[in-house]
């Protein structure tokens, strides 16, 4: 068989995280809600009213445009995208189409072994979200609650070339709406929908050959799965001398498979022109400064110091930067700790996770505060604590938000490394086990680790344990 590569670009729309909806009052998120519960007339297009921009959306799709490196023009445009369906009541979206609020810009997604893929975006802009519709039987549903949430849709040039890739960008995207806090970016609820184009050519060649549109995609795997299975489709569609249609498929969730919707309709059938009740976007330097002042280092660029600065391995940083609340809660425990960064990624990758799966809290709002987790690696490391008292103080800070100080005083948590007392400790151990002091002494040497385990029990945990084995060493071969 030749060797074939695929072409993908992928159509995202983002739901931005705004209380309002992009040209009237109206709450925008109705997820909670029942059907048509925030709606009015001007969302639902009634005569007679004017849409008013939300000053909200032009700044968090500023934010967004600025992170994916895009340029922003002075001014920018809305227009009618026309098209008839039961859930659009104005019989028209408003979109921008030639004159958009960011031109060019791209996002460098990590692939394997330190390797980027450098995904070119083709068009970023801000537009109306329309209704819902859903089917229920032989009838029909409408919900306009969804009408005018404020959409961002962004296109990537067809710069992917496999399944993987794709669900990498998806992953690295919604990894960037929420450090930037513009949008929930939730799959499943709709925050982040993509559609993907799909063609594929011999490997080498450099021509575009006919794509099909992949739709109604409502997860990270679904997208990997559904584009693997149309990669798959035309590579034995070409093999077996078909021609590959310019299908638009539609993804079916529950049977993993792929069917055919309708041929294509082609951006003239849209008829834009100028929205003539809205004014253009200006964005001066003066309100595009300050809205670029809250943007923050990006994950991928905080990822590539955190491994420079702290000499930490890809693996480590890339999930210290998974979210932005938790690489600030990192640096701020380096800092308070002002030793070995990997030994305070070790604990936050192993203890301090497992605290915020557990309680559905962000890093930030741990009780465990960055401060108080530098504390308790301080206490192990001086060996006041072993590890497992360090690892149960956590916990006991997390609960009763004291700290760690006052816990271990109040509580006798120190660990007992005092020699007089392991050796009681140890004597009374082994006089309370004589059958297992002849065994061992007979060759069972196996018995050790559980003499080890008596005397720590003995001790509540609080024994050094390695001053409890040696002592026990010490007196066994006496
Ligand atoms: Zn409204």
């Amino acid at each position: 068989m030749a060797d074939y590569e695929a072409v993908i670009g992928l159509e995202t729309h983002i739901q931005l995280n705004t209380k309002s909806k992009i040209f009237c009052s109206c709450k925008a998120d109705s997820w909670d809600d029942e059907p048509n519960s925030n709606i009015c007339p001007v969302c639902t297009g009634l005569p007679g009213v004017l849409p008013v921009t939300n000053k909200a959306v032009v700044e968090k799709a500023v934010l967004l445009a600025a992170a994916m490196h895009a340029d922003i023009p002075r001014e920018s445009f809305f227009d009618r995208k026309n098209y008839f369906y039961p859930d659009l009541p104005k019989g028209y979206q408003i979109s921008q189409f030639d004159r958009s609020l960011a031109k060019g810009g791209y996002l460098d997604v990590p692939m394997t072994a330190g390797e980027f893929r450098h995904v070119r975006i083709h068009k970023l802009h801000i537009e109306e979200d329309a209704g819902k519709t859903v089917h229920e039987g032989e009838r029909r549903l409408l919900d306009f609650n969804r009408c005018g949430v404020p959409l961002i849709e962004m296109v990537t040039e067809p710069d992917l070339r496999s399944a993987d890739e794709a669900a990498q960008y998806l992953i690295r995207l919604r990894q960037l709406l929420r450090w930037l806090d513009v949008s929930e970016a939730d799959m499943e609820k709709g925050h982040l929908r993509a559609d993907a184009n799909v063609s594929i050519r011999l490997r080498g060649t450099k021509q575009l050959n006919t794509k099909t549109e992949i739709k109604n995609v409502n997860s990270i795997e679904a997208v990997r799965a559904a584009i693997a299975m149309e990669i798959a489709r035309q590579t034995d569609a070409y093999e077996g001398g078909e021609r590959i249609e310019a299908w638009t498929l539609n993804w079916d969730d529950t049977h993993q498979s792929l069917h055919k919707m309708r041929s294509k309709e082609t951006e003239a059938d849209y008829r834009y022109f100028r929205e003539p009740d809205l004014l253009s976007v200006q964005i001066d330097d003066d309100w595009k400064e300050k809205i670029l002042r809250e943007l923050p280092e990006l994950p991928l660029i905080r990822r590539t110091r955190f491994m420079e600065d702290y000499q930490l391995p890809e693996y480590d940083a890339d999930i210290l930067t998974s979210e932005r609340t938790l690489s600030e809660y990192f640096e701020t425990a380096v800092r308070a700790y002002a030793g070995d960064a990997k030994r305070v990624s070790n604990w936050v990758m192993n203890d301090v996770l497992r605290l915020i799966n557990e309680s559905g809290t962000a890093a930030n709002s741990l009780r465990l505060t960055p401060v108080f987790l530098a504390e308790i690696i301080k206490l192990v490391d001086n060996s006041t604590l072993n590890s497992s008292t360090g690892k149960a103080l956590l916990e006991k800070v997390e609960q009763s938000g004291k700290s760690p100080a006052e816990i271990v005083k109040g509580e006798g948590l120190a660990q007992v490394s005092d020699a007089d007392a392991i050796r009681d400790l140890v004597q009374a151990v082994l006089a309370e086990n004589p059958d297992e002091v002849i065994k061992f002494k007979e060759g069972n040497q196996q018995l050790m680790g559980w003499f080890v385990g008596q005397a720590m029990g003995k001790s509540r945990g609080q024994a050094d344990p390695k001053l409890v084995s040696q002592m026990l060493r010490a007196l066994l071969s006496d």
